[in-house]
């Protein structure tokens, strides 16, 4: 018997995977597909995140560094609020190669990373988890202390332990223009209800554009309108889910959920990446496979670490349904240099920001 299976080799589960085989567990991992695929992320990330790769990862997964986002109430033509940094605030990464450099380090850790293997039943029994996984040899169950869910917004893990839905999930599609563009600025465009639509530039990689909201505000359609206003030519589009709000509980007898399959996620961007990874380190740190009233600390911990910004972040995305006067006058008022963390709104409130107000 293993101590954990963790479903799903996305950033979460291979963080986790990497940190429990570093503290001496035996871990499996099961993905379902190729590690990285099929993509349905922009990769735009904190700095932060070059805290949680190998040494030298940087270089290969580095498209374009990104200085601050320009604002937009309208479409590509209309008035941008530019909210910016000296420095670089964010990246757009390579998000396959991350996935795989991730998995890798689990690896060297000493997790079985599987792909191609689909995680179908887990049964919590009083002193194990019988996890159904069907592979390119068939089908088998495996025995483990405690499963990890890190499968994803439309977790099945979550179903089959009985734990609650997400508040909202949201259906998000980008598109690319194979053009190279290593401009400094994202742009956003608050025309979309309730979110935001996105043109993000990627060096080599060319130039995403895309756009998340309520399923049935007829995403596509929106889509193409904001592809057709920049003139773009997408060459490549996918899509995905992105789940909005944590549910009260992410924990059951023997059982855990991380990730996406939490919500763990901004509620003013959708971005989980780092919240995934901070919830998985939570989860490496508190829980002892041979102790399942250490759930309970996985909970305290990773609500303790992220529930204020999650919390708050809530707040922010209000601000994208404000009637558009009040949106004017608060972008007009704010724009400039900024000190804020794109991963902290509580960053908002900051000395840093301050400073960087007053030095206006
Ligand atoms: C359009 C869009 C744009 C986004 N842009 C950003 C961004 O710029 N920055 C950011 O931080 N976040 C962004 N996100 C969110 C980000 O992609 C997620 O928060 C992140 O991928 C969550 O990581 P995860 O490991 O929890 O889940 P995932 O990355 O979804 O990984 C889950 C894995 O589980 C596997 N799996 C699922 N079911 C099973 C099963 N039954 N058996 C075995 N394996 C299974 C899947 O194949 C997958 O590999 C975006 C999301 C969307 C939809």
């Amino acid at each position: 018997m293993c101590d954990f299976v963790v479903v799903g080799a996305g950033p979460a589960g291979s963080r986790f995977a990497r940190r429990a085989a570093e503290a001496g567990h035996d871990v499996v991992v099961f993905e379902q597909g190729q590690v990285g695929e099929p993509l349905a992320c922009s990769g735009h990330v904190s700095l932060d995140l070059w805290d949680y790769v190998p040494q030298g990862a940087r270089d290969d997964l580095l498209q374009n560094e990104v200085y601050g986002a320009r604002f937009h109430l309208g479409g590509a033509d209309s008035r941008a609020y530019p909210f910016y940094k000296e420095t670089p605030v964010s990246n757009a990464i390579d998000r396959v190669g991350l996935d795989r450099v991730l998995a890798d380090a689990a690896e060297d850790a000493g997790a079985d990373v599987r792909d191609r293997h689909t995680v179908t039943g887990v049964s919590e029994r009083p002193d194990v988890v019988e996890v159904t996984v069907k592979g390119p040899d068939g089908t088998e169950t495996v025995e483990a202390r405690m499963v990890v869910g890190a499968d994803g917004p439309r977790s099945r893990v979550r179903r089959e332990l009985g734990l609650p839905e997400p508040g909202e999930l949201l259906h998000g599609v980008l598109g690319f223009d194979a053009e190279p563009d290593d401009a400094d600025f994202v742009d956003v465009h608050l025309t979309v209800p309730r979110f935001f639509a996105w043109r993000i530039p990627r060096g080599d990689g060319g130039v995403e554009y895309g756009l998340a909201a309520a399923p049935g505000a007829d995403v596509p359609a929106r889509f193409d309108a904001l592809v057709a206003e920049y003139g773009a030519t997408i060459d490549r589009r996918c899509s995905g889910a992105i789940p909005i709000g944590p549910p009260d509980r992410v924990t059951s007898r023997r059982g855990l959920l991380l990730g996406d399959a939490a919500a763990q996620t901004k509620p003013f961007t959708g971005g989980g990446i780092l919240y995934g990874m901070t919830a998985a380190d939570c989860a490496a740190r508190t829980v002892d496979p041979t102790e399942p009233d250490t759930l309970a600390d996985y909970e305290r911990a990773w609500r303790d670490a992220l529930g204020r910004e999650i919390r708050l972040g809530a707040l922010v995305r209000r601000a994208y349904s404000l009637p558009r006067p009040v949106q004017r006058a608060g972008l007009s008022l704010f724009s400039g240099e900024i000190g804020v963390h794109m991963d902290r709104p509580t960053s908002l409130f900051s000395a840093e920001q301050l400073r960087a107000m007053l030095s206006r």
